[in-house]
């Protein structure tokens, strides 16, 4: 397998990440970027441009991570750029409302009708970590239902797996994370209704809560089935709970208006996070007024943040929501199904079996020929062959998320020279995994 996996070396990239490992655990600050599921030395990018990264190494990559998920404009966007260093020469940091976190909630709010009202936060994990409390104030009810194979950050509470059956409750995923905080989370499997009825049935007036992807990309890319969304909103409904809908990686992207826009399901939370910051921080929560009415200081929930609203991430984030008009998308979607078809057809003429699925823009390529509805399904993969698969286009100069249960992303800047780069290292790709071995 290291014959096939790694045949080329990075050795900038490698001295970089020893110095980083002396310095910081596993020497990255975030783990999949380690490369802990692929193995091989993680690339030390320096410059992006458009759709290509270029490493400490000097090569050239043409990007499918795009951020995971900010960067839908390309790397180093022009107007972007200007709009930041506009905004960095009039300060960095007030503590004080601008004008900016205005403008950016208001074409959020434009944007996506679900969205009366908006906070600002830094990450997606503060975002998800807000709404939560926020329907735990609201409804002053403490469990929550998320969905195995979701994730939503690393908040305390939703960092739980699902132990076998139906309605379990949670254990906690990692050390550091109490009983009593995941006790108070419900798993279920994902795309299963009748596992939520039989919750709410088990739980009457428990529940504040149901939280989920709004179509999940973290387990790979499970789209919710027809009727899912909307028949958790009427679940919830009927049970006097909230339904959130986590939008940090599809928000802005799957469409205008992100999944909303694509499937129609009014929440009554959503959180945002990825591309509404132009590839700084910027985060953010909201939905109905009446239930955003019970933050702090229009309401008792309390929230803050020192860097919320931050002047040169609302600007960035404004610059790239203005510059993504219907012609961006219809850009990004049409390279998007471009690159699929590269995929299934490279694999196919291997005959590896693969099942590539989609959500709008988003997609992923699962090992397995079965149709992937929820987490065990996606586990049920031959992720070695992705292994190869990944190793082999990196070594050939496009760079893949490094795991198999993530999506892949790209942007509008992924030009026809581009897409041909990626047709020219599928062939040995697909090969690669077709040989690869348990
Ligand atoms: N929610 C979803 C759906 C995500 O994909 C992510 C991150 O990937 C988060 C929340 C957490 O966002 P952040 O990494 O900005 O904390």
């Amino acid at each position: 397998m290291s014959e096939l996996a790694y045949p080329y070396e990075a050795p900038a990239s490698q001295a970089l990440f020893d110095r980083a490992a002396a310095v910081t655990p596993g020497g990255v600050n975030s783990p999949v970027r380690a490369f802990g599921a692929v193995g091989g030395t993680p690339r030390f990018m320096v410059s992006g441009s458009g759709p290509y990264l270029t490493d400490a190494d000097g090569r050239e990559y043409v990007d499918l991570v795009c951020s995971w998920g900010p960067m839908i404009l390309g790397h180093a966007h022009p107007e972007v750029i200007a709009a930041v260093q506009e905004a960095v020469a009039r300060g960095t940091s007030f503590g004080t409302p601008a004008e900016g976190e205005v403008a950016l909630a208001e074409a959020m709010v434009e944007r996506v009708a679900p969205l009366e009202e908006v906070r600002l936060v830094s990450s997606g994990t503060e975002a998800t970590m807000s709404a939560i409390r926020l329907a735990r104030g609201f409804t002053r009810r403490t469990k929550v239902i998320k969905f195995a194979g979701c994730y939503h950050g690393h908040v305390d509470s939703l960092l739980a797996a699902a132990g076998s059956g139906v309605a379990t409750f949670a254990l906690p995923d990692t050390p550091g994370v109490t009983g009593a905080q995941a006790s108070d989370t419900i798993v279920l499997p994902y795309n299963d209704l009748e596992a939520v009825h039989a919750a709410f049935a088990a739980h009457p007036g428990e529940i504040a809560c149901v939280i989920t992807e709004a179509s999940p990309g973290n387990m790979g890319v499970v789209p919710p089935l027809p009727g899912f969304n909307q028949g958790l909103k009427e679940a919830c409904a009927a049970n006097g709970a909230l339904f959130v809908s986590d939008e940090v990686m599809t928000g802005f992207r799957t469409s205008r208006a992100g999944w909303y826009g694509v499937e129609g399901v009014v929440p009554d939370l959503m959180t945002f996070g990825k591309v509404m910051g132009g590839g700084f921080p910027a985060a953010a929560f909201g939905g109905r007024a009446d239930v955003m009415a019970h933050l702090a200081p229009a309401g008792p929930v309390y929230q803050a943040g020192t860097l919320s609203g931050n002047p040169v991430a609302t600007a960035a984030g404004l610059a790239q929501l203005r510059l993504l008009d219907d012609a961006a998308y219809e850009k990004v979607d049409a390279v998007s199904a471009q690159i699929q078809s590269l995929v299934t057809e490279a694999l196919g003429k291997e005959g590896v079996a693969n099942t590539l699925q989609t959500a709008s823009n988003m997609f992923s390529v699962f090992f397995t020929d079965r149709p992937v509805r929820n987490y065990e399904d996606a586990k049920a993969q031959e992720s070695f062959r992705f292994t190869a698969f990944f190793h082999s286009l990196l070594s050939n100069g496009v760079y893949l998320p490094p795991s198999s249960f993530e999506s892949w992303f790209v942007s509008a800047a992924h030009d026809e020279r581009a897409v041909q780069r990626i047709a020219d290292a599928l062939p040995a790709a697909a090969r690669a995994a077709a040989e690869a071995t348990a």
